[in-house]
């Protein structure tokens, strides 16, 4: 079966490679360009993005991800990785992305005084809709969204993920609840990936 990546720089890695795992399927920690070439998929974890930013230009695995992102790999980004797939920052034009996705984000978004929440939000699956719970910590929200991104989810108005072909994110942690739908499908995704590659 498919092997799914998780960036191992910094942040909430472990969580994702535990949800991998009670998935049934092989999870491998990405910390170098040689590491990045086993896998089928990425998850980019939460954490800070500066610094996980700083750490892809130091290992080269920036332009890595956006070499393999931009020929059908599927990535996901979770908060501080959804803010790494955007093209734009608000307010903070200086910090570098990977560019991957045709939105914007606005970083800390839900008010610094609002540390961390949970919320039962519904979840556009394609064949359905379903509440899942989304547990948001110092949380980004999307601002704008291109011709080509779906919105899958919304909270109080506000776009909380979102998907563009082989690219998703999403502003909240499913990897920090037992719901394992969201890394289910990115297990689907890069199965079609890999049957895609032949
Ligand atoms: N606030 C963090 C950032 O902007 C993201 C928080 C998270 O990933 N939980 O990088």
């Amino acid at each position: 079966d498919v092997t799914v990546g998780v960036l191992a720089l910094q942040g909430d890695f472990d969580a994702h490679l535990q949800t991998i795992r009670k998935l049934g399927l092989h999870a491998k920690e990405v910390r170098s360009q040689r590491d990045l070439e086993e896998v089928d998929a990425l998850i980019l974890p939460g954490g800070e993005s500066t610094t996980i930013g700083k750490l892809l230009a130091r290992t080269g695995l920036d332009v890595a991800i956006r070499d393999r992102g931009q020929a059908g790999m599927p990535i996901y980004g979770t908060c501080a990785g959804m803010i790494l797939l955007a093209h734009t920052i608000e307010g903070r034009p200086e910090q570098p992305t990977l560019d991957l996705m045709d939105i914007a984000v606005a970083r800390n978004a839900f008010g610094r005084q609002i540390e961390s929440f949970e919320a039962d939000i519904p979840f556009d699956f394609g064949a359905e809709v379903v509440p899942i719970r989304a547990v948001f910590i110092r949380a980004p929200y999307v601002t704008k969204v291109g011709p080509d991104v779906r919105i899958l989810s919304k909270f109080q108005d506000k776009i909380v993920a979102v998907r563009q072909g082989n690219l998703l994110a999403t502003a909240f942690h499913p990897e920090l609840t037992d719901n394992l739908r969201l890394h289910a499908l990115v297990a689907e995704m890069a199965r079609n990936y890999r049957a895609s590659r032949g």
